[in-house]
């Protein structure tokens, strides 16, 4: 089973002919608010591509966390051990223009408060094959998380977002790094995703970088990397496509597919959601991958 470490938070966005500039205001065409968070979004999409999920995070006291925690358990994730912390949920404040440009205020409310494990995550993440982790929660429970994991043998896959510097004690416990191209970039500061990705190699024993619609690159101790093409679709929005990749990732790996076969199939599900509106809204269930894929 999958044990997701990680951030939920309510995306409220707006949709606007420009961007306000400060002291501004201009009227939207448009409001909506989406379940989000990149914790949240990994466990759904591993939900749907067939895993066993549990996430260990924290929603507010508030209407948003009771929707957020409502929407995991509707997509058959464990919330058990998601705590319900006092104040409000983490949010997502979007403007999105008619360009499709965006700017992001992110508050991380509830996620905030996620700091240390206690005796129930551990012995929750024990039971595990992967741990899912990310950098949305504080850093000191992401390396607790991966610290423990390790311990108890459970592989430990680090989506290294939003970008920054990592410490040594949580490479040295990460056992598969899943960096976008700009994640990776700003990581080595090499910015070809393979002489990335070998530099990376010297930190982690396995690397996976995404490279949007050109797929996926699979990087091992030992052997040269190896290029996954994705299937060529017509993407209307790519919003969480990293979070389904490697959700669905996470189950393939699970289910001992070798790794180049794995990455095929995680990028199968994330052609599938970049052809579809939303975030976990648009993440393909097991049945879409597979009858694109074949099982
Ligand atoms: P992120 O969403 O984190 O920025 P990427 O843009 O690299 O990450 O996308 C993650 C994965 O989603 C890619 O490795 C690929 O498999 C898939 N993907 C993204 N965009 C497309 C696209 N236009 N066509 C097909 N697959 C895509």
């Amino acid at each position: 089973s999958i044990v997701v470490l990680g951030s939920t938070n309510m995306d409220l966005v707006a949709y606007v002919p420009r961007a306000p500039a400060l002291g501004e205001t201009v009227t939207g065409r448009a409001f909506r608010t989406i379940p989000g968070g990149k914790g949240a979004n990994q466990a759904v999409a591993a939900a749907r591509a067939g895993g066993e999920v549990a996430m260990i995070g924290a929603v507010g006291a508030d209407d948003f966390g009771a929707r957020l925690r409502a929407g995991l358990e509707h997509c058959s994730v464990d919330t058990d051990l998601l705590r319900t912390a006092e104040g409000p949920s983490g949010t997502a404040h979007i403007v999105v223009d008619d360009e499709g440009g965006n700017a992001i205020v992110v508050v991380p409310g509830a996620n905030g408060t996620v700091t240390s494990l206690d005796h129930g995550d551990e012995a929750l993440i024990g039971t595990a094959d992967t741990l899912l982790l990310q950098l949305e929660l504080p850093l000191s429970v992401v390396v607790e998380g991966a610290a423990t994991a390790r311990r108890l043998g459970v592989r430990t896959v680090l989506t290294p977002a939003p970008a920054q510097p990592l410490p040594p004690e949580l490479l040295a416990t990460i056992d598969l790094l899943v960096p976008n191209e700009h994640e990776a970039a700003a990581l080595t500061g090499l910015t070809d995703p393979r002489e990335a990705a070998l530099a990376l190699l010297r930190d982690v024993p396995e690397v996976v970088v995404t490279l949007g619609a050109a797929g996926s690159l699979y990087a091992v101790r030992g052997a040269d990397p190896v290029a996954v093409p994705a299937p060529r679709v017509r993407a209307v929005d790519t919003t969480a496509a990293g979070d389904t990749f490697v959700g669905a990732l996470a189950v393939a790996l699970g289910e001992g597919r070798p790794a180049p076969e794995a990455l095929a199939w995680a990028g199968a599900a994330a052609a599938l959601s970049v052809q579809r509106e939303g975030a976990s809204t648009s993440m393909p269930y097991r049945t879409e991958i597979e009858a694109v894929f074949g099982s």
